[in-house]
């Protein structure tokens, strides 16, 4: 497939940190970009323009991946409007971090909700055109706590570890229509996401990873586009870890 044949990639949560970052890599691979958002159109807008900037096309689609109606919306307009879709990244997450004994009924529904529901929603929106063109690639974003878990993410570490469930379970069930579901696992990367954690304890963090820096969102971009491409057809209910060496498996 020529660059030029692509189709839509849609990602989610793509106006900051790694969401922001794979849009503007998928561009680049030539796919037609579906910025989505759930609020902030001014910087959904700026990543489109960015994007055009570069040679690319974007549209900015806004929709809260917790609501299945929006979500369906968000696939009908990219099949609309670039026909097929090609690359579903599943990348809006958020964090509610506390210990359990604090942790109320509504930090735990939350994280739920929008990382493990918002994942699944948009999968099961997207793999209805993707049997039909016997085509796909999807990326889901866990992380190296729902490999390991943290103190003060129960709530992040259950919907992490769900999603490499609902990962391995999908490409299981999609695998002979030519779909590939994959997950990337990110360590610490310089975003909001992480700016939060106390400086002493992010040098513990720095300590432990191999390589002895954090990563960037264009790190995690890179691992993402390599699974999006047509070129990693033969992986399918991986979990590629992007941490420096943080967390290796046994
Ligand atoms: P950011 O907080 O920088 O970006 C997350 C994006 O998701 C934001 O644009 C946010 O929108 C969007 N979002 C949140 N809820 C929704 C929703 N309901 N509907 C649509 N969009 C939504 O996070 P990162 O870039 O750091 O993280 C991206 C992904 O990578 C997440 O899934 C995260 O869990 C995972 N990850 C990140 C790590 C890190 O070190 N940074 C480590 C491991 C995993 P808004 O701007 O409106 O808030």
């Amino acid at each position: 497939m020529s660059t030029d044949d692509r189709g839509a990639a849609i990602v989610t949560g793509a106006v900051r940190g790694i969401g922001r970052a794979t849009a503007i890599r998928l561009a680049r691979d030539g796919y037609k970009v579906v910025v989505n958002y759930r609020g902030d159109t001014e910087l959904a807008q700026a990543v489109v323009a960015e994007i055009a900037e570069l040679g690319g096309t974007a549209i900015a689609f806004r929709a809260d991946v917790t609501d299945a109606d929006q979500v369906g919306e968000m696939v009908s307009q990219a099949i609309d409007r670039f026909g097929r879709l090609e690359v579903l990244v599943n990348n809006a997450g958020i964090t509610r971090d506390t210990l359990i004994m604090r942790m109320r009924d509504q930090d735990w529904d939350d994280v739920l909700e929008t990382n493990l529901k918002g994942t699944f929603l948009c999968c099961r929106a997207a793999i209805r055109p993707m049997m039909r063109q016997r085509y796909g690639r999807i990326v889901n974003l866990t992380s190296v706590v729902g490999l390991v878990g943290n103190i003060g993410q129960t709530n992040y570490a259950a919907a992490k570890a769900g999603i490499i469930g609902l990962t391995k379970a999908l490409a299981r069930e999609v695998g002979s229509r030519g779909i590939t579901v994959n997950a990337v696992a990110p360590g610490f990367i310089q975003t909001r996401l992480t700016e939060a954690i106390p400086s002493e304890l992010q040098e513990q963090i720095l300590k432990q990873i191999p390589l002895g820096y954090y990563g960037t969102p264009e790190d995690v971009a890179e691992a993402i586009a390599f699974l999006a491409s047509p070129a990693a057809r033969y992986i399918t209910g991986a979990v590629l870890s992007v941490d420096g060496g943080l967390f290796m498996a046994t």
